[in-house]
């Protein structure tokens, strides 16, 4: 067991973890000899983001022999997102990199980005899954929907099948951490802000044990911030679908009238009952469209924060004993 490296951090890890019990001794067993043979400063800082499993009790006793393990334990559950961000905010090192703690995104390719960063001068680096065949077919397919449609929004995702594992440097961290922004979606933000990027390709692994922590719930809200916060084409397309509502309805007014001219009408219910239809249905998809701004912009103004911290390693203050 090497010593810890004295001195300036030169590498945060941030690893957000949500019932990761199963996963985490297989993480610290991959993750610690690869950051030990980077031979730098580190530190890893694990945001436990309201685990109810043992996940907690695992990260106090391998903080025991493992000086710099930091973790941040989130009162709530947070979603991945913002637990990155609490990782992020918090994170000391001149570099930063993020990963998933699932082992999906093998550690070692830390050390590449490393060296990648500081050989190049980047900002940031992108790890891109170059192969998806161990996701799910379904996983695979969303995915593909999703940054089809965030390229066909005009939103700079950076390069495709990017998750979360990549590494930024301080300026980046701070750029990202500057933004006032609540519902943060990394993977477009980061390459929005435009510093020099390089890309390292790997394959994707099986998630290392238990099971993923992505309901289709979480997908649906990950890919609404996405298209909210990329871009506002769905209030555009809104006023469009009005527009043709409206010209769709003036024709059928003027057949309306001109049927009562000629004395034609009586048995109409078919054409009513299709018109109510379908005007509802555009004025209600409107008006949802119309709610997920609005409801975007309220819950901003309320200016609450997207996590909050139940204790943070690094105050010296120890978790709470788990209840059970
Ligand atoms: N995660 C989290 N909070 C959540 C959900 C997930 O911190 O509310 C973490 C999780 O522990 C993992 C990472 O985010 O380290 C990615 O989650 P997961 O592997 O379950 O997603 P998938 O790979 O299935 O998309
Ligand atoms: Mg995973």
């Amino acid at each position: 067991m090497s010593a810890p490296q004295a001195g300036p951090i030169a590498l945060s890890v941030v690893v957000p973890m949500f019932d990761e019990q199963d996963v985490l001794p297989l993480l610290v067993q991959r993750l610690r000899p690869v950051l030990d043979g980077l031979r730098l400063g580190y530190e890893v800082v694990a945001v436990d983001d309201g685990s109810s499993d043992a996940t907690p009790v695992l990260l106090a006793r391998e903080r025991h022999s493992w000086a710099q393990l930091r973790v941040v334990r989130l009162r709530a559950n947070a979603g991945h997102q913002a637990a990155i961000s609490a990782g992020l905010e918090r994170a000391r090192g001149d570099l930063v990199v993020t990963i998933d703690a699932d082992l999906q995104d093998p550690p070692e390719l830390i050390a590449d980005m490393v060296r990648l960063a500081r050989a190049e001068s980047l900002d940031v680096v992108y790890a891109v899954r170059d192969d998806r065949t161990t996701d799910t077919r379904f996983k695979r397919v969303t995915a593909s929907g999703y940054y089809d449609t965030m390229r066909r929004l005009g939103a700079d995702h950076g390069p495709s099948n990017a998750g979360d594992y990549r590494l930024m440097s301080r300026a980046t961290v701070e750029a990202v951490t500057a933004l006032p922004e609540h519902h943060r979606v990394l993977r477009l933000v980061v390459p929005s802000l435009g510093f020099p990027s390089g890309v390292l390709t790997y394959r994707r692994d099986a998630r290392a044990a238990g099971r993923s922590k992505y309901p289709l719930s979480s997908m649906v809200r990950l890919a609404l911030d996405s298209i909210t916060g990329a871009s506002i084409a769905p209030l555009r397309l809104a006023t469009w679908l009005g527009f043709v509502g409206a010209v769709v309805a003036l024709g059928l007014l003027v057949y309306a009238l001109v049927g009562y001219a000629v004395g034609l009408n009586v048995p109409g219910w078919t054409s009513t009952f299709m018109v109510v239809t379908a005007v509802g249905g555009v004025q209600l998809l409107c008006l949802g469209i119309l709610g997920e701004y609005v409801g975007r912009t309220y819950t901003m103004q309320l200016g609450r924060p997207t996590y909050y911290v139940a204790h943070d390693s690094l105050s010296g203050q120890e978790p709470p004993p788990p209840p059970g």
